[in-house]
């Protein structure tokens, strides 16, 4: 007799794990989509961290067929906020902190390395088959007389076992080298290995990360720098000789594994920002490197300017390294720079009296202010125009250094500018 495989039913596993608004979601989900005849799946990251019973409640959802009048409906129903793009047939809906993305089923071909693929509507088997590792390759069917059903046709469960990354197929990494960024990330992420033959072919193509645009790559660091621990990643890319194809300056060594350590304990209880990562990655590259790494990963303009920050911050930490420097010195090597730039000269300074020198500016200098406004100089007496600037910031300085201590003072300082003995 022949043997009929045995349907591996997943909703107990999702009533355990997923909070009940979510479970009511997908249900009615499931419901609508029936009611349209179309069929209706969870798919990607949700259905890998249901069986490996981590918590990921972003909701990604595949419909075959016009996935934006289905999201349109869920939205109504949750009176979430919508957003559609037609031309890629998708939806995200956030609702009370929620989010769920349901997209059209589609195919894919790529006819240039590196290129966006040519998108069609298709089957969920073909929207399967698009993705890149067998453990993202898994589904669960939401229409009402499935519900629950899991779909496994790359062997997502066994690999989840074996603990293994795995592309689909070999061109995988050619068709779309950011999967290479993304196989370390997942490899770090869960304690997994990327499997041997797929390692094979991310060496074998590591050169086609040059065929993705910045944009592309920039997409997939900053995941990989919203990781729990960023360096574990960081590090492997560097021994499989992909973080130099960022720029071959940059290293995933001890240094910036204890620097990203350093960063997280002092931003607790939150994490570290992404950009504060990004920062000291970039800490040790040269003014023209960082330039170049800029340009590379078209970083926004505030980004760019928090890297040409934190690169003058470290050439001056030879001067701020100095014992006993004036207050007034600090606050002027120091002044303008944003925070996270200067969080960066702190944890990357290697000179303890410089990083204190930074403290002191973060935490008192900074806020160090004369009393007497610009109006004040004026009635007593100080002309108007640049002299007033030139006042105030002496005053400043003095307040830094600790000649004055009251508005007394700063009048007293005022009249011997203006009547030198
Ligand atoms: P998670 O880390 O929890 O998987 P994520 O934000 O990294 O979330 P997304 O980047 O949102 O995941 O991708 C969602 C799903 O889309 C993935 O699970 C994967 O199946 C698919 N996907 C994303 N990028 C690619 C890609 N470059 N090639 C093929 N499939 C992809």
């Amino acid at each position: 007799m022949m043997k009929v495989p045995k349907t591996i039913n997943l909703t107990d596993r999702m009533q355990e794990q997923l909070p009940s608004d979510l479970l009511d979601f997908i249900k009615k989900a499931g419901e609508a989509a029936q009611k349209h005849q179309q069929r209706l799946y969870l798919v990607g990251g949700v259905v890998r961290d249901l069986l490996l019973e981590r918590s990921n409640f972003d909701l990604d959802i595949v419909a075959e067929g016009d996935a934006i009048k289905l999201a349109r409906e869920m939205a109504h129903l949750n009176r979430a906020k919508t957003t559609v793009h037609p031309r890629f047939g998708t939806a995200n809906l956030l609702w009370a902190k929620r989010s769920a993305d349901i997209t059209t089923a589609r195919t894919e071909t790529y006819e240039k390395p590196g290129a966006l693929p040519t998108v069609k509507p298709g089957t969920i088997v073909d929207d399967i088959a698009r993705r890149d590792f067998s453990i993202n390759a898994m589904a669960i069917e939401l229409n009402p007389r499935h519900f629950g059903e899991f779909i496994d046709l790359h062997s997502g469960r066994r690999d989840l076992k074996r603990q293994v990354v795995r592309v689909l197929h070999d061109n995988s990494f050619i068709d779309d080298a950011t999967r290479i960024w993304r196989a370390v990330r997942y490899e770090q992420r869960l304690g997994f290995r990327i499997e041997p033959a797929t390692l094979k072919l991310l060496k074998r193509n590591v050169a086609m990360l040059s065929t993705v645009s910045g944009d592309r790559i920039r997409h997939e660091l900053e995941l990989v720098l919203k990781e729990e621990e960023p360096e574990n990643a960081i590090k492997r890319a560097g021994k499989l000789g992909v973080l130099n194809r960022l720029h071959p300056s940059l290293k995933g060594d001890d240094w910036l594994a204890e620097t990203f350590a350093l960063a997280r304990e002092r931003c607790l209880p939150d994490n570290p920002p992404p950009n504060l990562y990004l920062a000291l990655l970039a800490y040790r590259l040269t003014a023209d490197e960082t330039e170049q790494l800029i340009s590379y990963l078209r970083l926004t303009k505030a980004t760019a300017q928090l890297l040409r920050d934190t690169s003058a911050i470290k050439a001056k930490i030879k001067e701020l390294s100095a014992p006993g420097l004036a207050p007034s010195l600090v606050y002027d090597f120091l002044h303008g720079y944003s925070l996270t730039a200067l969080t960066a000269g702190v944890l990357g300074a290697g000179s303890a009296t410089a990083a204190e020198h930074i403290e002191l500016y973060m935490n008192v200098l900074r806020h160090v202010n004369p009393v007497l406004s610009g109006d004040d100089l004026k009635k007593l007496g100080v002309p108007e125009g640049p002299k007033i600037k030139d006042v105030l910031q002496a005053l400043r300085e003095a307040r830094l250094d600790g000649k004055l201590d009251s508005k007394e003072d700063e009048e007293e300082m005022v009249r011997g500018l203006l009547n030198p003995p």
